[in-house]
């Protein structure tokens, strides 16, 4: 995707882009704020940006001339159909411990609300980051055996190029499984491996006092994201019902104020449907957001519940390709040539 979003950049092609498919505003979503660690194997790369990155993508969009304004704020005026300014929301999924420590200083700086969607599990110790248990087994392992219920997965992982290959195959066979089993094998893998998973989540996890902070300042918000992160898609009603509410009633009693808007874990086509945006809107929620990925347009208004974003994607941090993004064009051609890998 990157090199076709450069040579969309280069040929001046998105310049030309009606401005309608620019629409009224993005949301960008982001997951972990960091310093680049260099790390030649880090297949969750894509869910981190740079400080410095975050301050370019601020700088670009106020360039433009987006307004930075908080997510409440957009969705009343996406609800009133006011789209007299264009707006720029950022909101970071999970609620890991740099977004205190490394993204606020930066918001800071600038100005600029962000909101945070907050997975009640990880301060509450019972949620597990398996995505990053399962990338620290692989990086510290030259060889893995993953048990599937139709078989046995085993790959040497010596080297990056071996792990890479090993990431590829493991991670989208655990995708594929019904989410307890995922979760009950990599649990395994990592009991095998010396892998602790609840000091992984205190380890990059906010506390509760570090949400207090968080939620105490001014410029952020923090807003639901289930109690367990389960895809729910996946989960009968009932389940899927209880982890948004189990969610809601911890950070409730937490931080004295109920949620308002929510975010589906995962939030992909096969993690969020129908059912779920119904769910969430019958739950009270003013808006929920998913990762399809898109800018918002003035249809939104009437899907409040569906909201694409545009993630700040760690393996394209740069600053032409996020300007190609924000003329809409590569999502309208998208939807014509898959191939893209935007949808
Ligand atoms: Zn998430």
């Amino acid at each position: 995707m990157g090199r076709a979003l450069l040579a969309m950049h280069k040929s001046g092609a998105y310049r030309l882009a009606p401005k309608s498919l620019a629409g009224v505003g993005a949301i960008f979503m982001l997951h972990r704020v960091r310093p680049d660690d260099g790390a030649e194997f880090a297949p969750n790369r894509l869910l981190e940006i740079t400080p410095g990155f975050l301050e370019e993508t601020i700088a670009t969009v106020r360039e433009q001339g987006y307004t930075c304004m908080t997510l409440d704020e957009a969705v009343s005026r996406l609800a009133a159909r006011d789209f007299s300014k264009r707006f720029a929301v950022f909101t970071l999924d999970d609620g890991y411990r740099d977004n205190l420590t490394e993204a606020l200083p930066v918001f800071e700086r600038h100005g600029v609300p962000f909101t945070v969607y907050l997975t009640t599990g990880l301060p509450d110790g019972h949620a597990e980051i398996w995505w990053v248990a399962l990338e620290r087994i692989l990086s510290a392992a030259i060889a893995v055996h993953v048990k599937l219920p139709d078989g046995e997965i085993a790959m040497f992982t010596r080297d990056a190029a071996e792990k890479a290959q090993a990431w590829n195959r493991i991670y989208w066979a655990l995708r594929a499984l019904p989410e307890e089993l995922l979760r009950a094998e990599v649990r395994r893998l990592a009991a095998e491996h010396g892998i602790d998973m609840a000091a992984l989540t205190r380890e990059l996890a906010m506390s509760w006092d570090e949400v207090r902070t968080l939620a105490a300042h001014p410029l952020a918000s923090i807003e639901a994201h289930t109690a367990d992160h389960f895809a729910q898609a996946g989960l009968p009603p009932t389940d899927a019902r209880r982890d948004i509410e189990r969610g809601v009633e911890r950070m409730t009693a937490e931080l004295g104020r109920r949620p308002t808007h929510f975010s589906y874990p995962y939030g992909d086509h096969g993690s969020a449907g129908e059912r779920d945006f119904e769910l969430a809107r019958s739950l009270g929620f003013r808006s929920a957001t998913t990762t399809r990925k898109g800018l918002i347009q003035p249809a939104h208004a009437d899907r409040l519940w569906s909201l694409p974003r545009l993630s700040l994607n760690g393996e394209y941090q740069d600053r032409r390709m996020l300007e190609v993004l924000l003329s809409g064009l590569p999502f309208a051609l998208g939807r014509r040539l898959p191939s893209l890998g935007i949808d």
